[in-house]
């Protein structure tokens, strides 16, 4: 109960008080940190309770998994996988579901489909997962045929289905198929359509810069929906429309006043206009409404520990600090010699787009975790990072130079899509 309402560390205290523990209470224990953004402590103490002789059930390994897919902790992740399919379980719909999406998220597409495909019972949750595996790894096309997958098996899809092949069609920037499909879902299969469908169809509208359609679908809907508003904000900002941007962050500070982002998202619309007073202006209103800023958070798998990195730590807790620090500066000398220019709008941006003491740490989280794996791993290794908020540009221009001049595989996957890096050029294709 504490763990659904978000009281984790009282459910933790119980949890420590209780005389006998068994499999159910370490099990709803994992499961709360695992759905309260703490997917790096529901790990350790899923290590805890197999220190402590408890022999985890099927529900425990889909929290140790979920947590795994939360952190990017691929390793990990597989030898639950080995020793789920020891015990048998790995037949099981919501542990296979679970891995499904955990592979899904680490960028694993072979995997995440011979696992999907080696099911033969699926629920619409592992539908959804592998929808989204694709979507999000840009295989929009293979997401369209489960589409016909699942109608063939007589599920009927439902709106989830719809948003991943939304977003399929969004991340392939394919506007006339996203128009297509949305009509099938609200004519043909009459689904009405959710906060998400809207925010998507905003997102595919403003991608192709139709930002007044965008603008005039959000008012059309019956709901008022701060995610379609951030959509059009992000659109405005790809776009330079500094007016339009600034109706749609009114609207979400209305709808969401303890919500950074939409502050975040116009005061660097403002700074890409070159208007740093009104860029600075929005940072004051921010403040004085006591509005957190967000705080980014990057972890990298090495070995078989997680390492995190937050932005504003004014001491990193990692023993190999210096190492880091003295590689990365060598990688920004070697970028300069290799064409990179510090672009003064994208310094700018930097500060603003994530939060964090100033001048804390000169790197952005997802710089330290890479400058941990290059100086941890052997040269060649592919990296592959989890980030909780979107890349900025300044990190994003500096990840390509990176994974050119170490010859690395990087992959990032940020809070909104997945970027593999590979000899200086993204997947994303600069649009995120
Ligand atoms: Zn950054
Ligand atoms: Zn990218």
């Amino acid at each position: 109960m504490y763990c659904n309402w978000g009281w984790v560390e009282t459910a933790r205290s119980i949890f420590e008080n209780s005389r006998e523990r068994d499999v159910v209470s370490w099990s709803s224990m994992i499961a709360g940190y695992s759905q309260n953004e703490s997917p790096a402590r529901a790990l350790s103490l899923f290590r805890e309770m197999e220190v402590d002789g408890v022999q985890p059930n099927s529900v425990t390994f889909v929290s140790a998994i979920d947590a795994c897919a939360g952190v990017g902790a691929l390793r990990r992740g597989t030898q639950l996988h080995e020793r789920v399919r020891c015990l048998g379980l790995d037949k099981d719909v919501p542990v296979a579901t679970a891995l499904v999406n955990l592979y899904g998220k680490c960028g694993r597409l072979e995997e995440a489909e011979a696992v999907f495909l080696g099911m033969k019972k699926k629920n619409l949750l592992t539908w959804t997962s592998i929808a989204m595996a694709y979507a999000q790894n840009g295989h929009g096309s293979r997401s369209l045929k489960l589409l016909h997958g699942m109608e063939l098996q007589g599920m009927k899809p439902d709106g989830i289905v719809f948003v991943a092949i939304l977003v399929s069609c969004n991340y392939a920037g394919q506007m006339s198929k996203g128009l297509y499909y949305y009509k099938l879902m609200t004519q043909d299969f009459g689904i009405a359509p959710a906060v998400e469908h809207c925010g998507c169809m905003v997102d595919i509208l403003g991608r192709a810069g139709k930002l007044e359609a965008a603008e005039q679908l959000i008012n059309t809907m019956k709901f008022e929906s701060s995610l379609a508003w951030m959509m059009l904000l992000t659109a405005c900002k790809a776009h330079n429309d500094t007016a339009r941007a600034a109706r749609a962050a009114e609207k979400i500070f209305q709808l969401e006043p303890k919500n950074a982002t939409p502050y975040v998202l116009l005061s660097s619309v403002f700074c890409a206009a070159g208007s740093w007073e009104a860029a600075e202006e929005t940072r004051r209103r921010m403040d004085g409404r006591g509005v957190q800023r967000l705080l980014g958070r990057s972890s990298i798998e090495i070995g078989d520990r997680v390492h995190e990195f937050v932005a504003a730590s004014d001491v990193l807790p990692h023993h190999l600090v210096g190492e880091i620090f003295a590689a990365l500066e060598k990688l920004g000398r070697e970028m300069q010699g290799a064409g990179y220019v510090p672009d003064a709008t994208a310094v700018r941006l930097r500060d603003v787009e994530e939060g964090g003491k100033e001048n804390a740490v000169p790197y952005h989280s997802e710089m330290l975790a890479l400058g941990l794996g290059i100086v941890s791993t052997p040269a060649g290794t592919p990296l592959r990072i989890t980030k909780n908020l979107r890349m900025c540009s300044d990190c994003h221009i500096a990840t390509k130079f990176v994974s050119k001049l170490v010859h690395r595989r990087i992959s990032v996957r940020d809070g909104r899509r997945h970027h593999h890096f590979e000899n200086g050029v993204c997947s994303c294709g600069d649009y995120w």
